[in-house]
């Protein structure tokens, strides 16, 4: 550790007006270069500014890859047990700090402030478990083909890497990513959503209050266009991992693809629940109503598709109407409310044009439907439910990432299955039943990387692996030991302890 230089421990706010925010970079904070802001507001009240932010771009990013460049030499050497121990320091102080996080998560995101604190919760699992693998990250031992020679396979990292995440997770995710790329020796660049600059910035600010050295994690804030594509297109960094959108996932694998950077893509999703005739109908409904409305619909496992059996449609239906009149709307850190406003105005004007697509659709609209103006002054959607919906309309095909949920009704379980299956889609999958044969063969045949049974689309831990199937990723998991996969090439390497010349494959007997 000696040869590592420690960073300052501070504030972002301690070097900018107060409310005013910067990048990090090379263990500095500094304002943008060409000296542009911009603004995060609280989606409940966008009258309230919660803070201005650096709109950086190229010159920036090649400032803070150059940092996490010079780093990585230092960095890749110390132990991995000793990077750990910075983690595990860090999980004590995001333990500490929970609660003042969740509360900035929620005026900065808009989630309630219990799912809030759950966001928090996951960074700190999501620490500890990385730094465990401080003390495994195993490779294996061989037996050689040949006398007096010994073969192992070990990780090594992969050097600076990048890292892009969207909002609806905004400390969550980063960690999923910066957690293991830290502990595993490599050095990062932290591009995060531009909805919530200010959570980003306290996750970094722990690092260093944890004593991550100075360039091994650099923060550079901006937009997409402005910071992404630079990330990209960067000849040193050996790694993207995104999560966020497809339609910018797919641009980030055709932009990455000249410097053959190594690219996970986590995106988005049309999770399905299926209700079976012989389910518990209030657990179902207890299970749609916390998928499809928990985070106002706005996380990539959200439940988006109800597929019923149709000899208890009618019920479901009728009793999913009746507690989703009862979501209380409004601001997250008020007491009572259960459902928080949409991230911004585009996204509460996508969802207003989706249920006007189902109405002209034909699919019939049971409750809300319209932007909720008594809410708050912010970005409020009712929660919305549409009935006797067709798989092949674009309400059940496409990602609306708002409080929005269409009921399939279905005769069987065969063809429960094969509406499940029949999207672009494959993250989530849920199966309320109560026969061990259906629940089994659902496991086995549902088309998504994360399958529940009795339980809601939504509910990851952190030793599990996590991503999607077909257009939800690019075949890589986050967390769970698969997360090292993503952040460490394998090295084979051979001791030869014969003192002759000994020829694979040639002087075998
Ligand atoms: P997004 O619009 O795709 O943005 C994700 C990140 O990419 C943001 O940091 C964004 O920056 C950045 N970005 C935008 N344009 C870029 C470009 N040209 N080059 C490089 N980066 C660029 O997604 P979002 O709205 O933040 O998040 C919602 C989406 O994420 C949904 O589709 C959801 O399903 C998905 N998601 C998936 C998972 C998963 O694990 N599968 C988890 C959570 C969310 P700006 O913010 O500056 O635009």
């Amino acid at each position: 550790m000696s040869s590592v230089e420690t960073a300052p421990t501070a504030k972002s706010t301690d070097y900018g007006p107060s409310g005013t925010y910067l990048n990090y970079i090379n263990g500095e904070w500094k304002p943008a270069k060409g000296g542009k802001t911009f603004e995060s507001r609280n989606p409940a009240d966008p009258a309230d500014l919660v803070g201005t932010f650096p709109a950086s771009d190229k010159a920036d990013v090649d400032e803070a890859v150059a940092a996490a460049v010079a780093a990585y030499k230092t960095w890749r050497l110390v132990p991995a047990p000793k990077r750990a121990e910075i983690l595990y320091r860090a999980g004590q102080l995001f333990i500490e700090r929970k609660e003042d996080y969740a509360r900035e998560l929620t005026r900065e995101m808009g989630k309630v402030i219990a799912e809030a604190r759950g966001d928090i919760q996951e960074v700190i699992d999501m620490v500890f478990y990385a730094a465990g693998e401080g003390r495994r990250m195993f490779g294996q031992t061989t037996p050689s083909e040949l006398q007096n020679k010994f073969c192992m396979s070990v990780r090594v990292p992969l050097g600076a890497v990048g890292c892009i995440t969207p909002w609806n997770f905004p400390m969550a995710i980063p960690s999923w990513k910066i957690a293991p790329a830290l502990v595993t020796g490599n050095t990062v660049v932290l591009k995060p959503a531009s909805d919530t600059p200010l959570v980003a910035t306290r996750f970094v600010e722990t690092l260093i209050d944890a004593g991550v050295p100075k360039g091994v994690i650099n923060l550079v804030h901006g937009s997409g266009r402005a910071v992404g594509d630079p990330m990209l297109e960067h000849p040193d960094l050996k790694l993207i991992s995104f999560t966020g959108s497809c339609e910018v996932g797919r641009h980030v694998n055709e932009r990455c693809a000249p410097t053959f950077k190594r690219v996970t893509l986590e995106m988005g999703g049309k999770n399905s629940t299926t209700v079976l005739e012989d389910a518990n109908l209030d657990l179902a409904v207890d299970g749609i109503l916390w998928g499809a409305f928990g985070t106002t619909g706005q996380r990539c496992t959200a439940t988006s598709r109800v597929i019923v059996q149709k000899s208890v449609h009618a019920q479901l239906r009728d009793k999913l109407v009746e507690r989703a009149k009862k979501l209380k709307l409004g601001y997250g850190l008020n007491e009572g409310v259960d459902v928080g406003p949409v991230i911004n105005e585009p996204a509460l004007n996508k969802i207003a044009e989706y249920v006007e697509i189902g109405k002209n659709e034909g699919a019939q609209l049971l409750l809300g439907g319209n932007k909720a103006t008594n809410a708050g002054p912010g970005y409020f959607f009712e929660p919305t439910i549409f009935d006797n919906v067709k798989p092949t309309m674009r309400i059940a095909q496409e990602e609306i990432f708002g409080p929005v949920v269409a009921l399939i009704p279905v005769d069987s379980f065969e063809e429960a299955i094969e509406v499940a299956n029949g999207i672009e889609f494959g993250l989530s999958n849920a199966i309320y039943t109560k026969d061990v044969n259906k629940a089994f063969s659902a496991m086995r045949d549902l088309e998504s990387g994360l399958t529940y049974v009795n339980a809601p689309t939504i509910g990851a831990e952190v030793h599990l692996p996590f991503g999607g199937m077909k257009n939800t990723g690019n075949g890589h998991r986050e967390a769970a030991e698969t997360c090292l996969d993503v952040f460490t090439e394998w090295k084979a390497c051979f001791v030869d302890y014969s003192n002759s010349l000994q020829r694979a494959q040639i002087d075998t007997d």
